[in-house]
């Protein structure tokens, strides 16, 4: 039951390919004070050492899922799930769950009118069904290999191998409800970010 006088925040789904801009806008949202809630750290902080999950996972795969520090090894465990669709469901069927409980004590615990919940593979996934509205982050192409090379320093087939592997943009963009083109400098998107914020502080 909720508590008396407590609003459940509107939850606005921030999606976007790699590279298009998502930490970046998400960090202006947080200047402004909305609240954000990252599922990829979320996904990292429930399988850290010595968490039930982590202890899971090396039961699964071995200690040589493990790094030198004993954390995951993530570059491995990328690899052996993006080869063996039944390793990637099982990896899936555990973290999901968790993901999302961890996501509802927050947004249980919120105290905002809204909360910005960036994920990458949010329209791709079945599983942020309780999303109010999606606001996708939009670059073209040429622009997004561009800033991925800079950022990551991955070749530029990597980047469009990765970029090929998420949803196309006008796939993404049919389903957002609000669209930030980030093609222009930081200045300009702040504007938007902050009349969006307006609009988003009012929602219900
Ligand atoms: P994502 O989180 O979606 O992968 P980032 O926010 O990390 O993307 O942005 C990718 C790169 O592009 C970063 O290096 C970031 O600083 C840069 N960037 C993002 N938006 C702009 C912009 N409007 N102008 C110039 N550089 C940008």
């Amino acid at each position: 039951m909720q508590e008396r006088g407590k609003k459940t925040p509107y939850i606005i789904g921030l999606t976007g390919g790699i590279g298009s801009g998502k930490s970046t806008i998400s960090s202006m949202f947080e200047e402004l004070g909305a609240e954000i809630v990252d599922a990829d750290k979320i996904s990292h902080s429930i399988v850290r050492k010595n968490t039930p999950l982590h202890k899971e996972i090396v039961k699964h795969f071995g200690p040589d899922i493990l790094d030198e520090k004993e954390e995951l090894n993530r570059p491995l465990l990328r690899n052996i799930i993006f080869n063996d669709s039944k390793e990637k469901a099982w990896l899936e069927a555990l973290m999901h769950p968790a993901i999302k409980n961890t996501i509802s004590g927050i947004i249980k615990e919120s105290q905002n009118p809204y909360i910005i919940l960036s994920v990458p593979l949010l329209l791709e996934s079945e599983n942020y069904d309780f999303v109010d509205r999606v606001l996708v982050i939009d670059v073209p192409e040429s622009l997004q290999l561009e800033r991925i090379g800079k950022r990551d320093n991955i070749s530029t087939e990597l980047a469009q191998s990765i970029i090929k592997s998420q949803m196309n943009r006008s796939e993404r963009n049919k389903r957002a409800d609000d669209i930030i083109v980030n093609d222009a400098p930081i200045e300009e998107i702040r504007e938007l970010v902050k009349q969006l914020h307006v609009k988003y502080q009012q929602a219900t």
